[in-house]
């Protein structure tokens, strides 16, 4: 391609959603971009008026191509990233622990190529802090506070998109490309593909924010993973920051849970109770961890999920959907934040590299739907592991012990 004629040089591209993979995109894009060609107009439309504080904290991945940590360093955000790991790059890993907390497996995921670490994990705030701040530094227009509410197709080819400020009042915004990353209950997906929504993965979530101002208890002050009980019933741990750590206690149900809100007195003295019951069989210091949870980060949520699409469907020429926008992956799956960050850098690699806007979707398409569609089939083996039954429970043990005789063997 000569380097003074790209197809989006000098046009205008909207990115709906500045979480992510919207961040990772335009952070990439910038960052691959030929310095020949003349920058294309990006305007980053967010809903959020402010920083939203998330209260939990995410693994990134570094064990393979697909890891998030991999996304990362391209960006030249690595050191950054790293040095807000929670537990430190030395200590930390993914534990499974038995009724009585007694290790039956502990994870050490080798680093793919000449990464410092396999795995780490980071507060979902610093990480969208990081990436915010690299896309205005890079002069992104990134305006909050700003709805996209559906997209159309013109007459010459622009995208026009639908946008509602915070008084509600409506405008729109017109386009030469449309990236859509405006999270799992994305709208623009609602507006251009009402067919294609969240369906529920089987298995529901009950948990909060658990508060510990004398540090938090053993063994999850310094690692993170699952209790399991062979009775259908697990419970996940992670600590946040050093004083409090989130809990989620999960059962496969046949249907979602319709609670809505769990956060007043009775509500939330009801839930306490429910995961003290269904959590009986776990010892110290489960039931005070469920006991020192604040009220007000109480939750009770269904795992949902959607499955990938490819653009191929003329409709979407100039559209394309990435990260949970596009893939919804379960809390099970601890992934969607290293798609959403691969998607960024994959699109915006192949947008800089091919020849045209449609050969850079595809070449994406190829790379982005197979990596979700492995992320799912792995989240769905994850719910069933994690929710064994006694009979499945002793082969599940079996094959731990093998599994921890083979890492043993590897020195991991
Ligand atoms: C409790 C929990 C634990 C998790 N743990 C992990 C983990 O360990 N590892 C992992 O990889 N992933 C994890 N995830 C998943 C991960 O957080 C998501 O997959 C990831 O944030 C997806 O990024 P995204 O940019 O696609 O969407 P989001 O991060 O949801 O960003 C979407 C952005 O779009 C904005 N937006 C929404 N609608 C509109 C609109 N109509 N107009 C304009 N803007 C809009 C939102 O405000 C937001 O800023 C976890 C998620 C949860 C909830």
């Amino acid at each position: 391609m000569a380097a003074s004629n790209h197809f989006l040089e000098g046009k205008k591209i909207i990115v709906v959603g500045g979480g992510i993979a919207g961040c990772a995109f335009v952070a990439a894009l910038h960052k691959l971009w030929n310095p020949n060609w003349r920058l294309p107009e990006i305007v980053i439309l967010e809903r959020n008026p402010r920083d939203v504080r998330h209260n939990y904290s995410i693994s990134l991945h570094g064990d393979s191509v697909n890891g998030g940590l991999v996304a990362l360093r391209q960006l030249g955000l690595l050191g950054e990233t790293l040095s807000h790991s929670i537990f430190g790059l030395r200590s930390g890993q993914f534990k499974m622990w038995d009724v009585n907390w007694k290790e039956l497996m502990s994870t050490q995921p080798q680093p793919w190529g000449d990464l410092p670490t396999g795995s780490m994990r980071i507060q979902r705030s610093d990480l969208e802090r990081i990436l915010v701040r690299e896309a205005e530094r890079i002069n992104a227009a990134f305006h909050r506070g700003v709805e996209c509410t559906g997209a159309e197709r013109l007459a010459n080819g622009r995208i026009r998109v639908a946008v509602e400020d915070e008084a509600g009042v409506k405008d729109h915004q017109d386009c030469d490309f449309l990236v859509v990353a405006d999270g799992a209950q994305s709208r623009l997906r609602a507006a251009l593909r009402p067919h294609d929504g969240l369906k529920y993965a089987g298995a529901v979530q009950i948990g909060g924010r658990a508060e510990f101002p004398h540090g938090i208890p053993e063994p999850i002050e310094e690692n993170w993973g699952v209790l399991l009980s062979g009775k259908g019933v697990c419970c996940y741990f992670s600590a946040v920051d050093k004083d409090t750590v989130v809990w989620a206690l999960s059962q496969q149900r046949a249907e979602p849970d319709t609670r809505t809100s769990v956060a007043t007195p009775d509500r939330f003295a009801a839930l306490k109770e429910e995961a003290l019951r269904l959590g009986s069989m776990f010892s110290e210091p489960f039931c005070t961890i469920v006991e020192s949870t604040i009220p007000s980060s109480a939750f009770v949520t269904a795992a949902m999920e959607k499955e990938p699409f490819r653009h191929d469907d003329p409709s979407l020429e100039r559209i394309v959907f990435i990260g949970d926008a596009n893939h919804a992956v379960s809390a099970f799956a601890g992934n969607g934040a290293n798609l959403a960050l691969k998607d960024g850098w994959d699109l915006a690699e192949n947008i800089c590299h091919q020849s045209s806007l449609h050969n850079a979707v595809a070449a994406y398409d190829r790379l982005g739907f197979a990596r979700a569609a492995e992320a799912i089939k792995s989240s769905h083996q994850k719910i069933d592991f994690a929710h064994c039954t006694s009979v499945k429970d002793s082969l599940l043990r079996a094959g731990l012990a093998t599994g921890r005789w083979f890492m043993r063997m590897r020195g991991m």
